[in-house]
């Protein structure tokens, strides 16, 4: 039987192995040599920051196991069967990633020829093996995340500017996280303090640090006149049963808060980019809310009265990439604000992994242009390193002139919708570029991601879907 003490010396033992492996990573990993073509054509006056999320990592990642085993998840030590076996970096299939395959995608982000100003990290950080799911468990993922987060980007401009939101999968049990704030302590605590260095490195950071410790919710001044405001979309979670526990329309008061730090942001002239986990809307799969009724009501009032300091949103979860458009409350017709959907670092379930880089004009702060990185593990696994690669960018690649609500909602309607060849880009790079599971043109999925896209509130999706997507 093991003691409380043994328990917390064997815990940190495997903390501290896991961390010297991750130094062992560090200096083994290897990457491409990165270039792109930038869309703007006055690059100097462009900012840059990075958006990571959903590693799902897996310590128990086995090279040569299983990967179609039978269970709910494959690809380790324990797995069943003998059939495909899995690779180095990941294999696609019922499978998360090992640490070796996120070490990588922060190097590259490291090494890029390029000045960024901050990375944000979006959260879930441990494998889909949510039955084993305890406080201990997850918090160890939640720390390995931090250090690997700091370590990897070491020696970079914006080492010290890493903005990190809390997942749906960090909670024990999975989803649920009490609306007491006291309750989730053990999480945000010891996570808000990993993450210290980078807080310090903000004017408002202090305020901050404690705000994510208690609520998960925080805003900074990334520099003068352009703010992050990082939302706990726990608050907004269907699967957090906890939100059953009230009758309160703003579980958290996060909607409340998110109101006073945007009308201080207008008052002081700051434009303001959110960023959070779970996208607010419908999912574009299901037909169900991905984001609660009243959070995706309440956000769309925000989004609408605030939509000339906001420059986007960025989210992730879906492991998808894929787009939300706000639109007015009272017709469900004028574009008011934009949420993009970042795919994930893991390849869970058979995507290539990936992320993202966020262009921005340095006196406006308006989105620019987006760019996607992926890796295809197929070939990672043969050449034994990763290579990094941009699979398009929105300007680009979606023939735009702006990344403006109007344009965006133009490209869902005018151009994904009636237009095979660009829905078949589209399609393709929902799953980050790998072929399998691609919702084509003349099938009924389609109606279901266009709508789902083109709408956050579920009166404007259900409209869109009786009229056949004309909107
Ligand atoms: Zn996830
Ligand atoms: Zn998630």
């Amino acid at each position: 039987m093991i003691n409380n003490m043994n328990r917390i010396v064997i815990s940190g033992s495997i903390y501290l192995l896991l961390v010297i492996f991750m130094i062992f990573l560090l200096e083994n990993v290897q990457s491409a040599s990165p270039i792109i073509k930038i869309n703007s054509g006055s690059s100097s006056n462009s900012g840059f920051f990075w958006h990571v999320t959903d590693p799902h990592l897996d310590s128990d990642y086995s090279q040569g196991s299983s990967v179609e085993c039978g269970e709910l998840i494959c690809c380790r030590k324990s797995s069943p069967g003998n059939s495909t076996k899995a690779g180095r970096f990941g294999s696609y299939g019922p499978c998360d990633i090992p640490l070796e395959t996120f070490m990588s995608a922060l190097d590259f982000i490291k090494t890029y020829p390029l000045e960024a100003s901050f990375v944000f990290y979006g959260g879930d950080n441990l494998a889909h093996d949510d039955w084993n799911y305890n406080q201990e468990y997850n918090l160890n993922y939640g720390l390995l995340v931090a250090n690997a987060l700091r370590s990897g980007l070491s020696g970079s401009k914006f080492q010290n500017r890493i903005i990190p939101s809390m997942g749906n999968h960090d909670m024990a049990p999975i989803n649920l996280t009490p609306l007491d704030p006291s309750k989730n302590a053990w999480y945000l605590h010891p996570v808000g303090d990993a993450f210290q260095f980078s807080f310090n490195s903000f004017p408002d950071g202090p305020a901050a640090l404690n705000s994510f410790k208690e609520m998960g919710y925080y805003t900074v001044l990334l520099e003068p006149g352009f703010r992050a405001v990082v939302i706990n979309t726990q608050f907004c979670n269907p699967l957090n049963f906890w939100l059953l526990s009230t009758t309160d329309k703003d579980p958290g008061q996060q909607l409340a808060w998110l109101n006073t730090t945007l009308a201080a942001a207008q008052a002081a002239n700051e434009k303001v980019v959110i960023l959070g986990h779970i996208p607010p809307g419908i999912s574009t799969s299901s037909s169900l809310e991905e984001s609660t009724g009243e959070f995706n009501l309440g956000m769309s009032k925000i989004v609408e009265r605030y939509s000339s300091i906001l420059v986007g949103q960025f989210y992730g979860h879906t492991h998808n990439d894929h787009l939300k458009v706000f639109k007015d409350v009272a017709t469900s017709t004028k574009p008011t604000g934009v949420a993009y959907v970042t795919p994930a670092v893991t390849q869970w379930e058979e995507h290539n992994p990936s992320f993202r880089l966020v262009q921005y004009n340095k006196q406006t702060f308006q989105l620019e242009n987006i760019f996607t990185f992926v890796a295809n593990l197929t070939k990672a696994n043969l050449d034994g390193k990763i290579t990094w690669s941009m699979e398009y960018d929105f300007i680009n690649g979606y023939g735009l002139t702006d990344l403006s609500p109007a344009s965006i909602n133009g490209l869902i309607f005018n151009q994904l919708n009636p237009v095979k060849e660009q829905w078949d880009k589209f399609a393709l790079r929902f799953g980050a570029g790998y072929p399998k599971n691609v919702c084509h043109f003349d099938k009924p999925c389609k109606l279901k991601k266009i709508c789902a896209m083109g709408n956050v509130l579920y009166s404007g999706y259900d409209i869109c879907i009786k009229s056949n997507g004309k909107q």
